[in-house]
């Protein structure tokens, strides 16, 4: 049995509607170790026989036979392990890879064998040393002659240690010197027991081999033995070198990994647009997510800091009702009913007058806030100096007040003491018996002066005034607000005979600002998405135009024994890096605007979880693999003979 066996081989090509026959009932038989040179004139299907040959096309009648197998039973894979196991081509135009050095070129078809970087890599730079290019072993292709990279591509068909060189033309782009080197190494090669078929459209060229195949339109019209060319016997057998089948996965993948690196190095601006949307997206998301719990938990520690549980009373059916100006109902005896409540701790009413405060010659807008004794207690303050305003002061009208910090910096600029001062708020003259600790709480809204005098005192000397705007309860330990507030809506029911007021407390208020910012997440978070899948369109579309510019590359790929798999693999694995690369600068970028939003005290907090960046790493794959799939694909289907044939 013969190495290669054809049998009535036809190949034809449609064209137009019609199927043109270039190959016509083709047979020859070929021994391992013969020297074969198949000669004709241009377009005589020289070629397409070697393609044939070579497993890179399928003929369309006949039978074809490596080693005793049927090529014709074949799927895709299987034919690519056949290249890889049996095959290694040689071509008029090198086809070398231009981004990787002579190394890198030559050891590529031991990448898709599987075998062992640290092997390959030996036997590649052997290779290259064998073929006289040591030196040059780092040189890429741009660095190289011609007759220089053509040894490179014949240390690549060697590579795997194939059985049979098929070189189509190897001398065609070659000066007559460079071309005597080849001929002299392919005829060493064959010396040492090496199938080799050579097709080329020059006699002396054939003269090498030992038979000498002529073909003309499509048909072999002879095939004579060439005696003066030195016959050597065959000594190599085919032998097999298989890794294990992990060991062949993770190199290749790694590799593919390598390359896409390399790919998309080789392009920094375009792979820089390409993430642009993906980056946009990300930034927008991860910021957005972090904005929201900040201000949640910012929301939170106020409202704790404000004390435990409080519930305001306001006049009217509910925030913005027009008649609540003309509801004067809630009254002092609302006030003393309220304190006497079990489930109160303690309550202020509020009524507000904004007044000139003025000390010796210095005068400042100020909040005269009228209050109860038990308003400290209500909104958790401490005094810093002198006391608070007790039963007594309220009882008795009495025109003391207690400042806070700012007043006292304000109004006191000698930094005199302020107890037992009298400052003139309105027209009025109060004796300030304290001043008060600031609260933690940033959530006041009022820049003025804050000052807090009895409640009975502003009414009737500042704003002649019998009813509250509003009254605050602090809820008794134990009690929850829910009970409470039913409580207060009982009996201020009953006072009142009707509902003219509504309660809010600090959880309500909790859960309505918890409510508006995950709604507000939401919205942005939904137009984040929508920037994330115009960014996946784009690298779709790069990606597109990266397949058809890299065609070649694609064929030479496959030519040396690439799956379709591995094609897939490697595409897939660019498009996830663009990804996850511009998902990286994204996350990246929303932790710089947290940072300097933090550095320039923004009153907006980003808080950053791991949840929302590992989110966001996931999100980028996700991308990555739905929006490559398609342009891997087309990459992977391609047909190598076609992609070889694309300049
Ligand atoms: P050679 O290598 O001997 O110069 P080829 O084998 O490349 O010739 O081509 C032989 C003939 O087949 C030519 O006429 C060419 O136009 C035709 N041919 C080759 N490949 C194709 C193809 N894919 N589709 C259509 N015609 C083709
Ligand atoms: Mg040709």
């Amino acid at each position: 049995m013969a190495l290669i066996e054809l049998r009535g081989i036809g190949r034809s090509f449609p064209s137009g509607d019609q199927q043109v026959a270039v190959l016509k009932d083709v047979n020859l038989d070929i021994e391992a170790g013969e020297m074969v040179a198949i000669v004709g004139q241009s377009g005589s299907g020289k070629s397409t026989l070697m393609n044939i040959l070579g497993c890179l096309d399928k003929p369309s009648q006949g039978a074809y036979q490596v080693a005793g197998q049927d090529v014709a039973a074949m799927d895709d894979d299987a034919l690519a392990t056949l290249r890889r196991e049996y095959f290694g081509f040689i071509f008029q135009r090198y086809h070398l890879l231009e981004h990787l050095d002579a190394t890198g070129n030559v050891e590529m078809p031991a990448i898709y064998a599987g075998s062992p970087k640290a092997e390959r890599r030996a036997r590649a730079e052997g290779l290259l040393g064998r073929l006289g290019l040591g030196e040059r072993s780092h040189h890429r292709p741009g660095q190289l002659s011609g007759g220089q990279q053509q040894r490179v591509s014949i240390a690549r068909a060697l590579m795997n240690g194939g059985e049979v060189l098929l070189a189509d033309e190897p001398t065609g782009a070659l000066d007559s010197q460079s071309s005597a080197e080849v001929l002299a190494i392919l005829k060493e090669l064959h010396q040492q027991g090496q199938t080799i078929i050579i097709v080329t459209h020059d006699m002396e060229v054939a003269a090498i081999a030992g038979r000498i195949i002529e073909i003309k339109d499509g048909e072999i019209v002879a095939d004579r033995r060439n005696d003066s060319a030195f016959e050597a016997v065959s000594q190599a057998g085919h032998q097999e070198h298989k890794e294990p089948r992990w060991v062949g996965l993770w190199g290749r993948f790694s590799e593919a990994f390598k390359m896409a690196g390399l790919a998309m190095a080789s392009h920094r601006m375009r792979t820089l647009l390409t993430m642009l949307g993906i980056i946009i997206g990300i930034t927008a998301v991860v910021s957005v997510v972090a904005v929201g719990q900040g201000a949640r938990q910012k929301v939170i520690a106020d409202i704790n800091a404000i004390g435990t549980n409080t519930i305001d009373i306001y006049p009217g059916a509910n925030w913005g009702d027009r008649f609540a100006n003309s509801i004067q109902t809630l009254v002092p005896s609302d006030l003393e009913a309220l304190q006497g409540q079990v489930f109160v701790d303690s309550a202020t009413p509020n009524v507000q007058a904004n007044a000139k405060a003025r000390f010796g010659n210095v005068d400042s807008t100020a909040t005269v806030r009228g209050v109860s004794e038990q308003y400290f207690q209500v909104e958790g303050m401490t005094m810093a100096e002198g006391q608070a305003l007790n039963r007594d002061d309220i009882r008795h009208l009495a025109q003391v007040a207690v400042i806070d910090k700012n007043t006292k910096k304000t109004l006191f600029t000698d930094g005199s003491d302020p107890i037992g001062q009298v400052i003139i708020l309105g027209k009025v003259p109060f004796k300030v018996i304290g001043v008060a600790e600031d609260k933690d709480s940033n959530f006041r809204f009022d820049q003025n002066l804050q000052i807090y005098v009895p409640y009975t005192a502003v009414m009737s000397r500042m704003l002649s005034q019998h009813y509250f705007s509003s009254l605050t309860v602090r809820v008794a330990d134990g009690v929850s607000s829910k009970l409470a507030e039913e409580g207060i809506t009982r009996l201020l029911t009953q006072r009142h005979g009707l509902k003219d007021f509504f309660t809010r407390s600090s959880d309500s208020i909790l859960t309505a600002v918890q409510k508006t910012t995950s709604t507000m997440t939401l919205l942005i978070s939904s137009i984040a998405v929508i920037s994330l899948v115009v960014g996946g369109i784009g690298v779709m579309n790069i990606m597109l135009v990266s397949v058809t510019e890299r065609t070649r590359e694609i064929g030479i790929r496959m030519a040396v024994g690439a799956r379709q798999a591995d094609i897939l693999q490697q595409f897939l694995i660019e498009a996830v890096l663009v990804c996850l690369a511009g998902g990286a600068i994204g996350v990246l970028l929303s932790l710089g605007l947290g940072l300097v939003a933090s550095l320039a005290g923004s009153a907006l907090p980003m808080t950053f979880s791991v949840a929302s960046i590992v989110g966001a790493f996931v999100c980028s794959t996700l991308i990555g693999v739905a929006f490559g799939f398609l342009p891997a694909r087309s990459a992977a289907r391609l047909d190598p003979i076609e992609a070889l044939a694309r300049e």
